[in-house]
């Protein structure tokens, strides 16, 4: 099964594309939310470690837009509560799935 990673915290465990024209394989760093506008169409899936859902906390009208740096700037500030915390492995640590995200751009 292919698994994207998220491109707000690096987490490889995606089950889609978080957007239509999106690698899934790297983070979105330095890009304008809604991010619709630049990837396409969303997912709408709900990311199981920072909980960012694509097309929903970077759209306005629903929520303030948000982008993947101001969203996990405050995930970080509010202790880092995995959406589905069955799905985090021990010792697991940001700072290495961040690495791990980085370099899994070719
Ligand atoms: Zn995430």
């Amino acid at each position: 099964m292919t698994q994207y990673i998220c491109p707000c915290c690096g987490y490889l465990g995606l089950s889609s594309l978080p957007y239509e024209y999106a690698s899934g394989r790297e983070l979105i760093r330095g890009v304008s939310a809604p991010y619709s506008t630049h990837f396409g169409m969303p997912s709408y899936e709900v990311c199981s470690c920072c909980g960012f859902e694509f097309g929903n906390d970077d759209e306005p009208g629903t929520a303030p837009p948000m982008t993947f740096e101001q969203f996990l700037a405050e995930w970080i500030q509010k202790g880092m509560k995995w959406f589905e915390p069955s799905k985090r492995p021990i010792g697991w640590s940001l700072e290495v799935q961040l690495l791990h995200a980085n370099k899994a751009v070719d």
